[in-house]
């Protein structure tokens, strides 16, 4: 899944977006919301990862 993250603006706030669904908390600065997009790109959080096989 390819994480393209945006900003929106809200009144005075930004929030940062990303096309995965997830969505930052809302930052009075524009810097703030784009350094939380950055972490969560890097981040890159698999919501569901596959389980391993467990045979033994
Ligand atoms: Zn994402």
């Amino acid at each position: 899944m390819s994480h393209q993250t945006s900003l929106t603006e809200r009144g005075s706030f930004a929030v940062a977006r990303c096309s995965c669904g997830w969505a930052g908390p809302a930052r009075r600065s524009r810097d703030r919301a784009r350094a939380d997009a950055e972490t969560h790109a890097l981040t890159l959080p698999s919501p569901s990862p596959p389980p391993d096989p467990v045979d033994a």
